[in-house]
Parts: structure tokens; sequence; C-alpha cells
């Protein structure tokens, strides 16, 4: 298999837990492989809790990352932590340019790059970011000792950043489009139970007002008068939009929301580059750390195959 200087077999971009799970299968089937992140662990990374992994019945998002880190560095694999910012195919070799101006050769690329947080795009959004507003709870939570914050949405992740800072925060408001929380029912339950927490349901954040930071956000509700709340913070917890410089580099195949389709083996409509992980339309759409490695698992044993083809 190839691994002389900077060309490897396979290159894995992406350092989340489907990246870091197609290298422990690779390293396991001697595919001469590098892994290149943005930064290690993706938005799992990011997550509170976690308490629908098996054999870890609650564990910090940064922890699980830690074990898998491990689990892929005794294996002897190259993780480099880089920004990938280009990708050409010349005669059937990937050409893979990073940001620190790196440039790495591969046979086969597995594109592994996650999502990013969802904006709420209104205006002031960006002017108050790190100053009021945050898009994680469980790196920002702490400096809100007594604080009266407010998190927007309905799902997972709205629902554990609340849990989160009700440990924190002396009051969370969640905003919520809907009148009944989505997500996991146990976590919905839990928001529901929580005395520090006031759902506010049918709402929507149309206004940030602030001088130099965040002070207040307006709501509008179905027939009623918009109203201001004066929160020392705003976690936007809307959900995640998928990575698409390099699907639209590399000219992939994806659904009206940029999501890169994939068939049974992980592989994308253009030949030598698999995709795994939530940027994928895998595991029925159901984002989640477990499906992210099981698709991890699959893409590598194909990429595995197609050199066993290859070589024949
Ligand atoms: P989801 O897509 O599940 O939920 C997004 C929420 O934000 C929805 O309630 C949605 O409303 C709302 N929303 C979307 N856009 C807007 C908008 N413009 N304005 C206001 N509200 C908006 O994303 P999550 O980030 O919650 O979860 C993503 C994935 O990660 C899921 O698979 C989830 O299970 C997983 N996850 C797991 C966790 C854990 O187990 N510890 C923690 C966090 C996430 P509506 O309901 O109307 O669509």
């Amino acid at each position: 298999m190839t691994n002389i200087k900077n060309r490897y077999s396979l290159i894995i971009v992406g350092a989340g837990p489907a990246g870091l799970t197609a290298s422990i299968y690779a390293s396991r089937y001697k595919l001469g492989h590098l892994i290149i992140g943005e930064d290690l662990g993706g938005l799992a990374f990011e997550a509170h809790k976690i308490c629908n992994f098996p054999t870890e019945k609650e564990i910090l998002g940064m922890k699980i990352i830690e074990k898998m880190q491990k689990h892929v560095e005794s294996l002897d694999a190259p993780l480099i932590i880089d920004k990938v910012i280009n990708i050409v195919q010349k005669n059937k070799v990937f050409e893979i340019t990073t940001q620190k101006g790196k440039i790495f050769l591969a046979d086969a690329l597995l594109l592994a790059t996650g999502t990013i947080h969802r904006r709420l795009n209104l205006p002031n959004e960006s002017k108050f970011l790190g100053k009021g507003i945050s898009y994680c709870a469980t790196c920002d939570a702490m400096f809100h000792q007594n604080k009266t914050v407010a998190v927007i949405g309905g799902g997972n992740s709205a629902n554990t950043a609340s849990l989160y800072l009700a440990e924190i925060a002396k009051k969370i408001y969640q905003i919520y489009r809907k009148n009944k929380l989505r997500g996991e029912t146990e976590w919905a339950n839990q928001v529901i139970n929580n005395k520090k927490i006031d759902v506010i349901y049918n709402t929507k954040v149309i206004g940030l007002k602030g001088k130099e930071k965040l002070e207040k956000i307006v709501l509008t509700s179905p027939h009623q008068k918009a109203k201001e709340i004066a929160i020392d913070s705003l976690f936007i917890e809307i959900g995640t939009v998928p990575q698409k410089i390099l699907t639209e580099q590399l000219s992939l195949t994806t659904n009206k929301n940029h999501f890169i389709e994939v068939n049974s083996s992980q592989k994308t409509s253009r030949n030598g580059v698999w995709a795994a992980g939530d940027i994928t339309t895998a595991s029925n759409n159901f984002h989640q750390i477990i499906t992210a490695c099981s698709e991890g698992a699959i893409a590598a044993e194909s990429i595995f195959k197609f050199f066993q083809e290859k070589n024949k």
C-alpha cells in the first residue's frame, strides 16, 4: 500500500467520530493512511453529556473523543490538525492542499468533515458572537454562574444545552418555534420538569439588541405584540448544516440541503471518494455518534476492498 513521504493510499479528511473510526479500521486493514482534521472531534467534542453510546452510560463529548483519539494513536495512524482548503484530482490521484500550505497525495479519499452550527442570520448576530452569543453551551456555560440566559431550539442540542446551563445559571428561557419539544423524550422531559427552565413555545427570536454586547432579545409569537426580554447571553442551538466547500470542489452529488449522497458502501458519486458521518445522507439521516462511527467503519472496509480489487 502507498505510504511514500506525503503520498498515502487513503486520506481521511475530518477527525470526528466517523473519521477516527475509519482510521481504526484502516489501520487494522493495514491501509497506509493519514487523517487531516480542522479540529479533533468535530461537534461531538462539544456535546455535554452522551448517554446513548453503548458501554458509556454517561460521558462528556470530549472524553469519548479522547478515548477514540487514543485508540487511533495506539495503532500508529498519523493525525494532523490542519484545514483542507483544496482538493483536485490529477490522473486518478487526489492532491490535497491545507491551510498551512502542506500538499498531500492520495489514491482514495474519505470525506468525514461533518457539519457546522446553523446560524439564525439575524442582524447583529456576528457582532455579538462572543459578546453574549454562543453556539456552544458546553464551551461557554461556565461563564454564566447565576446569570439569566436564553437558548433557542427544540431538538437535542437545545434541550441538552438548557439542562447543562440549569446546573450553572440562575434562569433559562428556552425559546422554541413550535409547541412540543422534539429530540429524545428523556431530555425533553428533563427540560420540562426543570424548575430553572422556562420553555417559551410558538415563539421566534427576531431581534438582537445591545451596545457593546447583547442585552436584549426581541420575541414574536402569533397573535401577540413583539416583546423584549433582558438576558446575559443567548445560546443558538438550532441544528447544523454540512460543510460544502470540498463537496463542491469534487462535484459530488448531494441532496438539496447539501448532504452528500452515498450508496450502502458509503461511496459517493465520484470514483475514489467515500463519505461518512453527519455530512452524508446515510443512516436514515440520523446524525449520531454511533451512526457516524458505523459509516466510518463501512467506508474503511469498502476502501480496503477497492484496493484489493485494484491490486489483483
Ligand atoms: P435538530 O435539527 O435536531 O434540531 C434543531 C432545532 O432547531 C429544531 O427544534 C428546529 O425547529 C430549530 N430550528 C432550526 N432552524 C431554526 C431557526 N432558523 N429558528 C429557530 N429555530 C430553528 O438539531 P440538533 O442540533 O438539536 O441535533 C442535531 C443532531 O445531533 C441530532 O441527531 C441530535 O440527536 C444529535 N445530538 C445529540 C445529543 C446527545 O445525545 N447528547 C446532543 C445534541 C445533538 P423545528 O423543530 O421546528 O424544526
